[in-house]
């Protein structure tokens, strides 16, 4: 069993793949499991993310706010667009939270789900225009 997790533990050390996720949870672990839809797309810098959308699709990176690219720390510490959903369930200091410190907040959690949620509305959309 220790040298099967040696195993994992040295391949996504050294793996070009998942390094946004990596940069998060760079140890490996059994007991951690996250079976959110919306968060994992967080955790993973994937999914409806603009910037991972253009690597995949060719589209803009840029966030439809204009101000940056569309990587989950923008979508979730800076966009102008998620300011109410912020201040409805982040804690007042939550620009001095890790990522990972705001996710273990679970009315935090439940902003970043709406957020996703909506960001995925409106890929939706767009598919079906
Ligand atoms: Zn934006």
């Amino acid at each position: 069993m220790t040298e099967t997790l040696d195993t994992w533990q040295q391949s996504w050390s050294s793996s070009s793949k998942g390094r946004d996720t990596f940069q998060l949870f760079p140890k490996i672990n059994l007991k951690r499991i996250h079976g959110n839809f919306y968060i994992n797309q967080v955790i993973t810098a994937h999914g409806v993310i603009g910037l991972y959308q253009s690597r995949c699709f060719n589209t803009s990176p840029v966030c439809s706010c204009g101000t940056s690219d569309e990587d989950r720390s923008h979508i979730v510490f800076q966009c102008p667009q998620w300011a109410n959903i912020r201040k409805q369930f982040f804690p007042s200091n939550f620009i001095n939270l890790t990522l990972l410190q705001l996710l273990s907040n679970k009315k935090a959690r439940t902003g970043v789900e709406a957020i996703m949620k909506i960001k995925l509305e409106k890929v939706m959309k767009t598919l079906n225009e």
